[in-house]
C-alpha cells in the first residue's frame, strides 16, 4: 500500500508505435523533468523522457521506473525535442533516436574529470580592428543572434575562440558546430590548443561507445565545456549553455537527411532561444535564407571584409573550355591552368585541383557554345536518363530525346558533363612525374588517411592536392598559392533551385584556400559557360551582387526564402507504380487551397537500389499549411520540410 503516486507526462524514446509525443504514467517516487526512465508500452518496455508533471487522469495508468545513476536531460533539451517533433512532423522515437545516444543503459567507463583551469597554450593574435569591432558588438548583446559574414581568411575562428573564452569565464558552456569531417581537424586543434581537456570533440564516425561517453561527459561535467562537432552535437546535454557557434553555416551537411529532417541552423536558433544562449552563424558565403533573416532583423549582420594577412583575395581567371586552342597540352587541363601550375611547382609552392563529381553525366551541354538543354516549362536543366534514353525535367516531368545538334549554334559537339578525380590524378601524374600528389575523395577517405594528408600538406611533402568538395573548406595553408577548378559547370547545371547558391559558395570556399600566407593566391576557373553570372561573380568575389540577383530570381520564381517547400517522395518496385501512386496523391493535394503542386516527376536519382522514386513538390506561403500536409500523408510517403534541394 502506497501513500501517494506521482503522475508525469513521459515521451517514449525507443518504441516506434507511438505518435503522441508524451503519455501519462504514474511513479512511486518523484521524478524530475528530463529524467530518463523505463516505461511499459503495450507488451514492451521502452526508455522514456519525463516531459512534465501531470494530474492523476481519469483512466488507469501504468508505472514508470527510474534508472539508477542515469543523468537527466536539461529542461531546454526536453523542450527542444517536443518542438522538433512538431516542427518537422517526426515521431517521438525518431526525435529521441537523434537526440539520445544508443546503448544508454550500458555501463561505460568515463575518462577522468576535466579541469576547469584552462590556459592558452597558443599565442594570441592582436585582433584586427574588424575582428575587435565584431567581438565588441556581439559582447554588447543587443541581439541574441548574429550572422558573421567574413571572407575566407578573415579570422572568424579567432573570434569564436575569444567568444568561447568569455563564456567559459562566466561559467557557461559552448557548442561549436562544424560541417562534416573536412574542417574538423584544424578547428579542433585550434580549440584544443586554447582550452585543453575541457573540449569534447565528436564526429560522425564515432563508435556507439565513444558517442555515449561524450554524452555522459557532457551530462556529468562539473565544469563548463566546449563541445565541437557536427549537427548532432546540439543535443549533448550540457547544463548551462551560453553560446552556439555554427561555423560555415551555409553547409548542406547541416541538414539531416532522415527523420527528423532538421536543419542545424534552425535548431540551433531554437535551442539558443530555449537555453538563453547567444547564436553566432559564421560564413564567407551565408545562405540566402540566413541573409534574408539578417535583413529582416532576426539576426544582426557583422562583416569581416579583410584578410588577417592583409592579402587581397586571390586573383581569379576564367578559362573558356569551349576554346579548343586553349587545350593543346591536355584534354581536361587548359594551357593557362597548366602554366599557373608549372609556375607554382617551380617556386616550390603548393596547388589544389578541385573536381566536383556530384551530378556527373547529368546535363547535356554543347562544348562549342556552352548551351545546356533546358526544360521549356521550368527553364531548369534537363537530366539525362541512360535507361530511358531521354532528357527528363525533374520538376514537371517534361521529356524528350537528347538532341544531336545544338539548338543555339548547330554544333554536333554535345557531351554529358562528367570526369572524375582519379582521371585527373592520372593526367597530372603523367604531366608532372616528379610532383608529389595526394587525392582526397569519398573513395580514398579514411580518418587515418585524412590526417596523413593534412600532415603532408603542412610539412610540405605534398605538392598537389586533388579532390572533391572535401578539400574545398577549412584548409589554412601558408604555402598554397594556386587553386585550379577543373570544371565549374557540373554543379551549376544541376536541375535545382539552389544550384547557383551552392556553386557560388563552393567556388568561393575553394578559391579562398589560396593566398593565405605571404604571397597572393591565384585561382583558375575552367568552364563551358564563362559568361554565366554566378561564375563571373565568384571570380570577382562579389557576394553582394550575387546575393542580390539570386534573391530577386528566387522571389520571381517563388522559391525560398519567399515561399516554403515540402518534398514528398515515394518509392515503388516499378517506375509506373511509383508514377501512379504519385499521381493519385498529387490529384488530392491539388484540391487543397493555398498550395502550388509541382510534378509528380521522377526523382533526380530515380532508381534507388531496386526501387523507383517519384516525388511531388509542394509550395506554400505559410509553413503551417505544409506541416498540415506532412502530418496527414498516406502510408509509403516520406516528407521533407524545408528541403535544401529538390533533386
Ligand atoms: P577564416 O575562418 O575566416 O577563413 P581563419 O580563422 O582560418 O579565417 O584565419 C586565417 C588565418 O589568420 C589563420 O592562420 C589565423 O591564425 C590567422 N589570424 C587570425 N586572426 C589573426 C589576427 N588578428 N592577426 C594575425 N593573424 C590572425
Ligand atoms: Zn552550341
Ligand atoms: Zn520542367
Amino acid at each position: 500500500v502506497r501513500d501517494k503516486d506521482y503522475y508525469y507526462l513521459i515521451s517514449p524514446a525507443d518504441y516506434g508505435g507511438s505518435t503522441e509525443f508524451a503519455l501519462t504514467y504514474q511513479s512511486a517516487v518523484p521524478l524530475v523533468v528530463g529524467q530518463i526512465v523505463v516505461v511499459p508500452l503495450g507488451k514492451k518496455q521502452s526508455l522514456g523522457v519525463v516531459t512534465a508533471e501531470a494530474k492523476q487522469p481519469a483512466f488507469p495508468t501504468r508505472e514508470a521506473e527510474a534508472i539508477a545513476g542515469m543523468p537527466a536531460l536539461p529542461e531546454h533539451l526536453v523542450q527542444l525535442a517536443e518542438w522538433l517533433a512538431g516542427y518537422y512532423v517526426a515521431s517521438p522515437t525518431a526525435v529521441w533516436q537523434t537526440m539520445l545516444p544508443t546503448g544508454l543503459t550500458k555501463k561505460r567507463r568515463l575518462p577522468g574529470p576535466a579541469t576547469s583551469h584552462f590556459e592558452s597554450k597558443r599565442t594570441n593574435h592582436q585582433l584586427t580592428p574588424e575582428q575587435a569591432a565584431a567581438l565588441a558588438q556581439i559582447q554588447k548583446g543587443e541581439s541574441t543572434g548574429y550572422l558573421l559574414h567574413g571572407i575566407t581568411g578573415s579570422g572568424k575562428t579567432e573570434l569564436y575562440v575569444r567568444l568561447a573564452a568569455a563564456e567559459l569565464a562566466r561559467g557557461h558552456s559552448v557548442i561549436v558546430l562544424v560541417p562534416e569531417i573536412t574542417l574538423t581537424p584544424q578547428l579542433i586543434a585550434t580549440f584544443e590548443s586554447h582550452f585543453g581537456d575541457i573540449v569534447i570533440a565528436t564526429h560522425s564516425k564515432l563508435t556507439e561507445a565513444e558517442r555515449h561517453r561524450a554524452w555522459l561527459e557532457a551530462a556529468q561535467s562539473e565544469v563548463p565545456r566546449i563541445i565541437i562537432g557536427p549537427r548532432s552535437s546540439l543535443f549533448l546535454p550540457v547544463k548551462k549553455l551560453g553560446l552556439i557557434v555554427v561555423d560555415e553555416c551555409h553547409e548542406t551537411s547541416y541538414k539531416q537527411e532522415q527523420s527528423p529532417r532538421y536543419h542545424a541552423v534552425v535548431v540551433a536558433a531554437r535551442l539558443a532561444h530555449l537555453a538563453g544562449a547567444k547564436l553566432v552563424l559564421g560564413s564567407a558565403t551565408p545562405g540566402l535564407t540566413e541573409l534574408y533573416w539578417a535583413s529582416h532583423g532576426r539576426l544582426q549582420l557583422l562583416r569581416l571584409d579583410k584578410r588577417t594577412n592583409d592579402q587581397a583575395l586571390p586573383d581569379s581567371s576564367i578559362i573558356d573550355l569551349r576554346d579548343k586552342a586553349l587545350r593543346t597540352r591536355n584534354q581536361f587541363l587548359s594551357d593557362p591552368l597548366l602554366a599557373t601550375l608549372d609556375e607554382t611547382l617551380r617556386d616550390g609552392r603548393q596547388a589544389l585541383l578541385f573536381i566536383n563529381r556530384r551530378g556527373s553525366a547529368s546535363s547535356q551541354i554543347c562544348t562549342d557554345c556552352g548551351t545546356v538543354s533546358l526544360c521549356p516549362n521550368c527553364t531548369l536543366p534537363l537530366t539525362f536518363h541512360a535507361d530511358h534514353l531521354q532528357l527528363i525535367c525533374h520538376y514537371c516531368n517534361f521529356r524528350r530525346a537528347p538532341v544531336a545538334v545544338c539548338e543555339s549554334c548547330g554544333s554536333t559537339n554535345l557531351r554529358y558533363l562528367g570526369g572524375g578525380t582519379k582521371r585527373i590524378e592520372a593526367e597530372v601524374a603523367r604531366l608532372y612525374p616528379s610532383a608529389r600528389l595526394a587525392r582526397l575523395d569519398r573513395d580514398s577517405l579514411t580518418p587515418g588517411y585524412l590526417t596523413e594528408v593534412y600532415k603532408g600538406l603542412h610539412d610540405g611533402t605534398i605538392d598537389i592536392l586533388i579532390g572533391t568538395q572535401m578539400i574545398a573548406k577549412g584548409l589554412d595553408l601558408p604555402n598554397l598559392d594556386m587553386v585550379g577548378i577543373v570544371s565549374a559547370d557540373t554543379m551549376l547545371h544541376l536541375p535545382d533551385f539552389s544550384a547557383s547558391e551552392r556553386t557560388f559558395g563552393l567556388l568561393t570556399q575553394v578559391s579562398g584556400r589560396a593566398g593565405r600566407g605571404d604571397r597572393a593566391g591565384k585561382v583558375v576557373i575552367q568552364t563551358y559557360t564563362p559568361d554565366h553570372p554566378v561564375i563571373k561573380a565568384a571570380a570577382l568575389h562579389d557576394y553582394d551582387s550575387f546575393a542580390a540577383s539570386e534573391l530577386a530570381e528566387r522571389r520571381l520564381l517563388a522559391y525560398p526564402p519567399y515561399v516554403f517547400l515540402l518534398k514528398l517522395s515515394c518509392s515503388m518496385a516499378t517506375s509506373a507504380a511509383a508514377e501512379s501512386k504519385a499521381a493519385s496523391l498529387a490529384a488530392s493535394l491539388k484540391l487543397l487551397p493555398g498550395l502550388v503542386i509541382l510534378g509528380p516527376a521522377p526523382a533526380f536519382m530515380e532508381r534507388s537500389g531496386d526501387k523507383f522514386v517519384w516525388q511531388i513538390i509542394v509550395k506554400a506561403k505559410g509553413r503551417q499549411e505544409l506541416v498540415a500536409v506532412a502530418s496527414k500523408l498516406p502510408s509509403g510517403w516520406t516528407a521533407d520540410l524545408d528541403p535544401l534541394n529538390l533533386l
